[in-house]
């Protein structure tokens, strides 16, 4: 479904992503993992359009995306949720979900659907976005992307700052996504929870990708040697 072939993503001269490629089979969850810096969020940010591509090629069910405007992305099928959600705070839960429908992408994905996804939301929906705790902003955040029907989902720190049970509950959410079918690359901090989430794991080191497994056939060590470099 998505292709990365030998990424570079550069913030000037510094080379943030630095030859990455990467295979995303339809239906996979994929935690990518790494410590701070690097280069996660940059590489999600770039296949969603959100930074350019300095070199290598993207594409997205065999169509080259590489310079592809963000919102053609989506429109495709591609919807990243970014780090820090990014709502529209002085909107309600309801008008941010709304502009996820901006680029109608057929598919069954309605406010009905993201409510009973995120039952939380339905009695503040007409609060302003804003007022909300951490946990509503980020299950408003990840419904207003699956109102665009994305074939591909992409989850950047979902958990960020939200308290142990709130994580729980944004998690049980997302694993009704996953079981059904839905592809889903997913940053983590929290290794075991990437780990118990996605098929498999990515781990990223320097802007390479240092660890590419199926999570069945590996274990907590082997990633956290990959993640701090030690192997
Ligand atoms: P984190 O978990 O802290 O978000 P990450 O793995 O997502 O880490 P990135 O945020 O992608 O890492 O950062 C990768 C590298 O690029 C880091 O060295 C970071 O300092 C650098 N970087 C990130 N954003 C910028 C920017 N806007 N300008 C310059 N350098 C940046």
């Amino acid at each position: 479904m998505l292709s990365a072939k030998n990424l570079d993503v550069r913030y000037g001269q510094f080379r943030a992503v630095r030859g990455v490629s990467l295979e995303v089979k339809q239906g996979e969850t994929i935690a990518l993992i790494g410590a701070n810096g690097a280069g996660k969020s940059t590489l999600l940010r770039a296949i969603a359009g959100a930074l350019p591509i300095y070199s290598g090629e993207l594409s997205f069910k065999h169509k080259v995306i590489t310079h592809a405007a963000s919102c053609d992305r989506v429109k495709q099928g591609l919807s990243l949720v970014p780090e820090g959600r990014r709502l529209f705070t002085e909107m309600t839960i309801e008008e941010n979900l709304l502009l996820g429908k901006t680029i109608n992408r057929a598919g069954d994905w309605d406010l009905d659907r993201v409510f009973d996804t995120f039952p939380n939301l339905v009695k503040r929906r007409h609060a302003k976005a804003g007022s909300l705790s951490g946990g509503e902003q980020q299950a408003t955040a990840i419904g207003r992307a699956l109102m665009s029907n994305p074939e591909l989902l992409i989850l950047d720190e979902v958990s960020l700052g939200l308290s142990p049970l709130v994580v729980d509950q944004v998690y049980a959410s997302i694993e009704k996504l996953r079981d059904a079918g839905t592809t889903i690359i997913l940053v983590e901090q929290a290794l075991d929870r990437a780990i118990a989430f996605a098929k498999r794991a990515v781990c990223m080191l320097e802007g390479r990708i240092v660890l590419d497994k199926l999570t069945a056939d590996t274990n907590r060590h082997e990633i956290t040697e990959a993640y701090f470099g030690l192997q």
